[in-house]
């Protein structure tokens, strides 16, 4: 999602939170929408509804995101059970996020370009 359409703007995220010791080093940290951000909270995985797994969360720091997940025009599919709490527990398909990501789709904004390499 590009950065200007985030209205709530992005914060930075301790991907597996100081207190489950986390450390503030790059590679523990990731930007994240202030949505996303208050969704995760401290948490580092969830339980599957299916299974009741205990299943980490998507880490962008070791993870690949076409691993986890497809687009299917603006939902957010998971592929594996890691996506599947990540999308779940960041409500990710929440209707207004669905229409936010829709809009943004029909301006050529999403989905935003990835870094390559
Ligand atoms: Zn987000």
């Amino acid at each position: 999602m590009p950065a200007w359409a985030l209205l709530a703007g992005c914060e930075v995220d301790h991907v597996i939170s100081r207190k489950h010791g986390g450390i503030t080093d790059p590679s523990n940290l990731a930007l994240s929408c202030a949505r996303c951000n208050r969704a995760k909270g401290t948490d580092v995985g969830s339980v599957l509804p299916t299974s009741g797994t205990f299943t980490r969360l998507f880490n962008p720091r070791i993870d690949r995101w076409d691993e986890h997940f497809a687009l299917d025009e603006a939902r957010i599919t998971a592929l594996t059970e890691v996506g599947r709490v990540t999308v779940n527990l960041l409500h990710l398909n929440d209707d207004e996020r669905v229409l936010e990501r829709r809009f943004l789709g029909r301006i050529g904004e999403y989905p935003g370009r990835r870094p390559s390499g």
